[in-house]
């Protein structure tokens, strides 16, 4: 294993500013050499073909998230091709999520602020702003991971952090966003009728926003270094990744369901078209 102390300070400059996405944060914590090739070297990660039935899969969720985008933009929705399994989740909708409490939507809503001396960014499905609450909504199509599981994702982390750091900026009023106004409710096509509605609170967001810095440390202060960052020790983690011989590690077994590749080293996805 090639550690941090092998390599050595380098007295350039200190590093310029990044735009830190929380793909990139969970990305450093399992692997900092993944983070150094992907987002450093910017080595190609070049997605990995999918099947024809996953390939409708991830077609059909970007769809659904266009469709949602349009209705909330108060545009005209149909299914694309009049797509039946796209009418139905369409329906689901309407039935399991419409109407929604009056206030102001902002769809699609790319929220970036700063963090530390970098800045941090996420896209959001739907934020609802109303009754001086504020609503984050996520849209899937595939199956809902478990409550526990979706507490514990960045997804959960990021978005109600970003949202309550850029509190004024969004807010109708310009006032501020108090972390324990903000919710963030997971819903799937697949289980409407289980959605998963996660609050926020003061202290979360403390313990979030810190552990954030915390990451953007750590990363500012491993690129102080030249040479190779530590490799992780987790081959589960090399087996799903396609930097394997970059890293002398190809023969370590790909993983083996290759849909998952494309999520990447994420437990929880962030890309957010991916069922
Ligand atoms: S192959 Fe393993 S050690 Fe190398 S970048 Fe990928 S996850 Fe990290």
């Amino acid at each position: 294993m090639v550690t941090m102390g092998e390599s050595h300070r380098n007295n350039a400059p200190t590093p310029e500013l990044l735009t830190l996405t929380g793909q990139q944060l969970d990305a450093f914590l399992a692997c900092q050499r993944r983070f150094q090739l992907q987002f450093e070297e910017r080595y190609p990660w070049p997605a990995a073909p999918l099947d024809d039935e996953r390939q409708l899969a991830s077609t059909r969720g970007q769809q659904f998230h266009q469709m949602a985008h349009r209705y909330f933009l108060g545009l005209p929705v149909t299914a694309p091709g009049g797509d039946p399994v796209l009418e139905g989740w369409w329906k689901t909708f309407q039935e399991t999520v419409l109407p929604l409490p009056a206030g102001l939507c902002l769809p699609e809503l790319t929220i970036t602020v700063p963090l530390g001396r970098h800045l941090l960014t996420g896209r959001l499905d739907l934020l609802l702003l109303h009754d001086g609450r504020a609503q984050i909504f996520d849209w899937k199509t595939g199956p809902l991971s478990d409550e526990a599981s979706l507490r514990a994702s960045w997804q959960s982390l990021l978005y109600p952090a970003l949202v309550v750091a850029a509190g004024s900026a969004i807010h109708p009023e310009g006032q501020p966003i108090a972390p324990d106004l903000v919710s963030l409710t997971y819903w799937s096509a697949a289980q409407p009728g289980e959605r998963v509605e996660l609050a926020y609170s003061t202290a979360a967001h403390e313990q979030n926003w810190q552990r954030l810095l915390d990451v953007a440390g750590a990363i500012d202060e491993a690129r102080r270094h030249t040479g190779i960052w530590p490799l992780t020790d987790d081959m589960a983690l090399c087996s799903r990744c396609r930097y394997r011989v970059l890293c002398g590690r190809q023969a370590v077994a790909p993983y083996q369901a290759a849909e998952e590749e494309d999520l990447g080293l994420l437990r929880e996805p962030l890309e957010p078209y991916l069922p």
